[in-house]
């Protein structure tokens, strides 16, 4: 039996790429009689709105993607990432880094596209500060090399039975929590997958260079190996990527200009997409 979940972050509305994702992982799901799971992705306090939220669960229910038992919110949930970073400080596996704010940031939602520029190691190897650590806001990071030391190159399995291995350039010293924010996306995903009991990620493929990081992690903190479905990507059909701040037709607006939910969610399913997108070739 297969479980997945739709993660969405509830900083806009949702569009069609939205529901190409979420109707794949409810199709997965119910194909095996398994579950499909809705998770809300909120740690970013300053994106975030609850609105966003009601927003999402509106979306699903037109296009009669409806989920199994309550929804499960990030910023309830800041123990278990707590204790799961407990665990690796325990370990020597993570450091504190002073360093600025705009990197921090950047780690709290998801690193759509390229994650950016890899952090250079600036705090690595700081003797400990616990008197600065009580004054000055600090991010915690993954010692990517000492975790690479002990758990090896991680490797993973898509759905369609292609098996990859991480390279060493694609783990970097990822940002896990800030003082302010309990934990990054990569924290909170692998523990919310596990804790979830999720067999199959299904999300784009935008989130690939999530992967090797979060699959390091779950060695790291001895939780099971999902499979993964990196899906293409649905774009405008001159091949513009959709994105909540250009003007991809929300669901929202499809719904108000009478499209039928279920009926999309059905074709989408199937790889047609409306005129006006097309689902890119991976
Ligand atoms: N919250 C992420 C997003 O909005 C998705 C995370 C995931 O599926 O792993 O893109």
């Amino acid at each position: 039996m297969t479980t997945t979940r739709f993660a969405p972050s509830p900083t806009g509305r949702l569009h069609l790429g939205h529901a190409y994702s979420a109707a794949v992982g409810k199709d997965r799901a119910r194909q095996s009689g398994g579950r499909f799971l809705l998770r809300i992705e909120d740690l970013d306090p300053t994106r975030s709105r609850p609105e966003f939220v009601a927003g999402i669960e509106d979306d699903l229910r037109w296009l009669g993607l409806d989920w199994d038992g309550a929804p499960l919110v990030q910023s309830q949930r800041t123990e278990l990432y707590a204790a799961a970073l407990e665990r690796l400080q325990d370990r020597g596996l993570v450091y504190p880094c002073f360093c600025t704010r705009a990197d921090i940031a950047a780690s709290l939602t998801a690193p759509h596209g390229d994650a950016g520029p890899s952090y250079p190691g600036t705090c690595c190897g700081l003797a400990d500060d616990p008197a600065r650590r009580g004054t000055t806001p600090h991010s915690w990071r993954l010692d990517g090399s000492k975790a690479l030391a002990i758990a090896g190159l991680p490797s993973w399995i898509e759905e369609d039975g292609r098996s990859f291995t991480a390279k060493t350039d694609e783990i970097g010293d990822a940002i896990l929590a800030r003082k302010d924010a309990p934990a990054s996306y990569h924290l909170s995903c692998v523990v919310d997958d596990a804790d979830s009991g999720v067999t199959l990620v299904v999300r784009g493929a935008d989130l690939r260079p999530a992967t090797p990081i979060q699959r390091l992690l779950q060695e790291l903190l001895g939780l099971p190996a999902p499979i993964y479905l990196h899906h293409p990507l649905i774009t405008h059909a001159d091949g513009h990527r959709l994105a909540k701040r250009d003007l991809a037709p929300t669901l929202a607006a499809m719904r108000e200009a009478g499209v039928d939910g279920r009926t999309l969610a059905r074709d989408l399913v199937t790889g047609f997409v409306p005129s006006g997108f097309r689902l890119q070739q991976a």
